[in-house]
């Protein structure tokens, strides 16, 4: 744990527990063979914290680490992370001296851009390394295949521009994935064909590595699988990852309603008999959606309980019924407590949305507790 981050500061804390996390690198490293691992960890590695995640993975061995935007991957060079980070979103002009001056890797997915950061690279004598984009079926970034020949091929040219991989990003599963599979493949068998360095060709995020073992390449690039989130038709040797996430709090009020009572803003539930209501001090203030109102349920000793009423920016309540409970105990509101489990998933699902959403919503002000 680090001094900085202990509880006292907020009653409510995430529990990341980084040997799961080096124990799902082991399995996947264990899984793909001699290619290199790299763990996108962009929007705060997550929800998980971007400095200590990066560390833990440096600690394990990690190839690679790849962020969305130049501002996280300064943040990694500024505490010391000297591991080769790949910046994956579009650049802009005015970031390339940065890009260059921190040592981070970036994307290239157009003719205009590789031309300014050539001129840029020139201007100072300065050399940067590269990866170019192919779209192969996202329509975000990335350069069409068709194009992609003759840009790489400009690209090698410059004198200050290192070209180090071709990657791409998949859309989808199913037969959608297998056309951007063997796009990829051939394209990159031609762009490589007369290449006498090795560059790095690489394609498979989480769904890559789990459903496509033919996409792992020269690297691969599973984030949301290395924190322990695995589809349920994924093979079975994926099945022993675990998230390493928690979400925890602590009852900080305790009364005894009556029958007929409305709980919270707008009385949006009102009981029905004479009931324990409790008060955790976590709420939409903190990234744990107000969507679930009189939807999500908590841990409390073990048993699942429902939450009551709106949820408020800071507080919630919860219906603990008949059973004992004290101001101080435990609240787990994702993640086991006993022989039950609120799985990320369950959470995601009843606010109609992905398990990736959830985990960037948790903001600054709830500490991450490292175990
Ligand atoms: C975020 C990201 C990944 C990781 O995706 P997961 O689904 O979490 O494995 C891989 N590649 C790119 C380009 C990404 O933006």
């Amino acid at each position: 744990m680090y001094a900085a981050e202990k509880t006292c500061f907020h009653p409510s804390w995430i529990e990341i527990n980084l040997m799961q996390l080096q124990k799902n690198m082991a399995i996947i490293r264990g899984l793909i063979g001699k290619s290199l691992y790299c763990l996108p960890i962009k929007a705060n590695a997550y929800g998980h914290g971007l400095y200590p995640v990066a560390r833990a993975a440096v600690e394990n061995g990690i190839d690679y680490l790849a962020v969305a935007h130049l501002q996280e991957g300064i943040l990694l060079r500024e505490k010391g992370i000297s591991t080769p980070i790949l910046v994956l979103g579009a650049i802009h002009e005015d970031q390339i001296l940065d890009l260059i001056a921190y040592n981070l890797e970036f994307t290239i997915s157009s003719k205009f851009k590789a031309d300014l950061v050539a001129s840029k690279c020139e201007k100072y004598k300065k050399t940067c390394r590269i990866h170019m984009e192919v779209d192969t079926g996202m329509q975000r970034t990335g350069v069409r295949p068709i194009t992609a020949v003759s840009l790489f091929a400009h690209l090698k040219k410059m004198p200050y521009v290192e070209v180090v991989g071709v990657y791409s990003h998949f859309a989808k599963g199913g037969e959608v994935g297998e056309k951007q599979l063997s796009d990829f493949t051939l394209l990159t068998e031609r762009l490589l064909l007369n290449e006498k360095r090795p560059i790095l060709r690489h394609i498979a995020n989480s769904l890559g590595v789990t459903h496509f073992p033919l996409s792992y390449f020269d690297m691969v690039r599973p984030s949301i699988l290395t924190f322990g989130y695995v589809e349920k038709d994924a093979p079975k040797i994926f099945q022993e990852l675990r998230p390493c996430f928690s979400l925890k709090s602590r009852i900080s009020y305790f009364k005894v309603v009556e029958k007929g009572q409305g709980i919270s803003y707008n009385h949006t539930f009102v009981t029905k008999k004479r009931t324990r209501i409790v008060t955790i001090p976590i709420g939409y203030g903190d990234g744990y959606l107000r969507a679930l109102s009189n939807k999500g349920e908590v841990l409390i000793r073990g048993k699942r309980f429902p939450i009551v009423g709106s949820i408020c920016m800071d507080q919630l309540m919860c219906d603990i019924g008949d059973n004992e409970a004290y101001v101080g105990d435990e609240v787990v509101l994702i993640g086991k407590q006993g022989d039950e489990e609120i799985s990320l998933r369950e959470i995601a699902s009843l606010t109609n949305t992905i398990d990736y959403e959830i985990l960037c919503l948790f903001n600054n002000r709830i500490p991450r507790i490292y175990l």
